[in-house]
């Protein structure tokens, strides 16, 4: 293998020739991280927890690909995370799993003074719309970098601490809220030091977008103070690349993501995130989870047997949901037929609502879908049925199973999980996914169908399209992307990972 498509190929897209060794299941993955890493844990480090307490002490899961998905291979394989208290409970507790030894997850607390500039200022006033090419949603205040600084500098000592007592074998710290950790945790920290790993969820952006802010030298130091540095496509990965070599003339930055810095090595590659497709699957076809769907159904407006298009976003811009809101009004100006027989379903989860843009953008966002419906509704029935509320996998995965469609419609997203659990569900039904081409999922799903949420009028027509097509054709469709699915999975995305280690 030469070193070139070692690094740069995630797992489905190698060329002919070169082999994966993808583990089929996770007892092979445990038993590969256990030659790899001894007896030692893995640490895993997010801002957000996996679980919430809620009244009760009863546990949700945050709606949120990062932690979802993280809970699903921690729990399965092991280890120890490391994140931000969110809600009340204990310090430190063992999170159980019936699929796995589940994990031991370590709270840090923010002070509230932190945590308002950290987390609602400089993470997602400042990167999340910079890093989405959101230019005019970006905010900076200089003062809310140092406490992003600060607050990076309190998970290294938390990861210094769990070091000493749990030892693990590889942290894997995620996401653009803790770009510095591991700056500090070098500054701080004795050696030698475990592999530091990085992944970026979300795009990066270009490097011209990327020095808008002044903070730029820092938080390319703090991505290079990693080891190893994953990102969701090769066009992140590239872009991050030349971003380096761009603003760093003293690293030396090789195209296949070798990067020398500082007399170290940095291995950047492209592992794209994905899901467990068998376990959506199983999710989807339980009897308990098809009743409450069918419930729930009910209670939205869709009455039995009606076709329906189902759409799973958190309320963020990167969502489009304006731009689905277009779309949706020229699908009926332009074919008509449908109006009355299909519902577009959203779920839509109210997300950062203590941050003014997003507040503005959600009241906002409610005022288009009455405008919509009022122009559109026929007797009981409207065009975009908009339930703000949060739904546990089990009971998305029976939606995704009874759904016509989905509809992603993200302006910019890493990845978009939503769009991947719904083929699972779908296994070989005849549902269609009309994927945004602005996804990391369209890298990784190709052949689905693509629509464009800048070009309404192209995405209707799809749409019309797409359901119009045979039922053999969606069938054979879905049952390729699924294939897809068997290489670039949850299994794929770690394993990725430890080939690196
Ligand atoms: N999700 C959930 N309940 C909801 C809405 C979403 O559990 O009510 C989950 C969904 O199953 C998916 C994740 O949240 O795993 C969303 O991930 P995605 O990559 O699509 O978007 P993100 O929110 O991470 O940008």
């Amino acid at each position: 293998m030469n070193s070139v498509s070692a690094y740069y190929y995630p797992h489905g897209t190698y060329p002919a020739g070169i082999r994966t060794n993808l583990p089929r299941s996770f007892e092979s993955i445990r038993e590969k991280i256990k030659s790899l890493l001894g007896n030692a844990p893995l640490c895993i480090v997010t801002n957000r927890e996996p679980i919430v307490f809620i009244q009760d002490q009863k546990l949700r899961h945050p709606a949120g690909g990062v932690s979802q998905v993280l809970h699903a291979l921690l729990e399965r394989l092991g280890g120890v995370w490391i994140a931000a208290r969110d809600s009340a409970g204990p310090d430190a507790l063992l999170v159980p799993s019936d699929r796995g030894p589940g994990y031991l997850l370590q709270r840090l607390e923010i002070p509230s003074t932190l945590q308002k500039p950290f987390y609602n200022g400089y993470s997602n006033g400042t990167l999340w719309p910079l890093f989405h090419g959101n230019r005019e949603c970006v905010s900076h205040d200089p003062s809310e970098f140092i406490q992003y600084d600060r607050v990076n500098q309190m998970f290294a000592r938390k990861v210094l601490d769990t070091l000493n007592r749990e030892r693990p074998g590889l942290v894997w710290i995620h996401d653009y809220q803790l770009i510095r950790v591991a700056h500090w945790i070098r500054r701080e920290g004795p050696l030698p030091l475990p592999p530091l790993a990085f992944f970026c969820h979300i795009p990066w952006p270009t490097p011209s977008d990327f020095a808008r802010i002044p903070e730029w030298q820092s938080l390319l130091e703090g991505m290079l103070s990693y080891d190893i540095v994953g990102f969701q496509t090769p066009k992140h990965f590239k872009l991050f690349l030349d971003t380096v070599a761009a603003f760093l003339p003293e690293a030396h930055v090789a195209a296949n993501g070798i990067i020398t810095w500082n007399n170290r090595q940095i291995r950047v590659i492209v592992m794209p995130v994905g899901i467990d497709p068998l376990h959506f699957k199983k999710l989807s076809q339980r009897p308990e989870n098809e009743f409450f769907a069918k419930k729930f159904l009910k209670e939205s407006g869709i009455p039995d047997n009606t076709p329906f298009i189902i759409s799973v976003d958190r309320m963020d811009y990167t969502k489009g949901l304006f731009e689905r809101i277009s779309i949706l009004d020229s699908f009926f100006t332009f074919f008509p037929q449908w109006r009355g027989q299909i519902s577009f379903l959203q779920i839509a989860v109210p997300t950062r609502s203590g941050q003014k843009t997003y507040k503005a953008y959600q009241e906002r966002l409610r005022i288009r879908i009455q405008e919509l419906n009022d122009k559109w509704r026929l007797n009981d029935w409207i065009p975009l049925r908009s339930i703000e509320t949060t739904l546990s996998q089990p009971h998305l995965a029976s939606l995704y199973k009874m759904a016509t469609g989905a509809l992603v419609t993200s302006t910019n997203d890493g990845m978009n999980l939503v769009a991947q659990e719904f083929l699972a569900c779908q296994g070989n039904g005849d549902g269609v996914l009309f994927l945004s081409r602005h996804t990391g999922s369209a890298h990784v799903l190709k052949g689905s169908l693509l629509i464009d949420p800048f070009h309404p009028t192209f995405a209707a027509r799809q749409i019309h399209t797409g359901l119009l097509e045979k039922t053999s054709r969606k069938i054979t469709r879905n049952i390729a992307l699924n294939q897809k699915m068997e290489t670039s999975n949850l299994y794929g995305w770690i394993t990725r990972l430890l080939d690196m280690v």
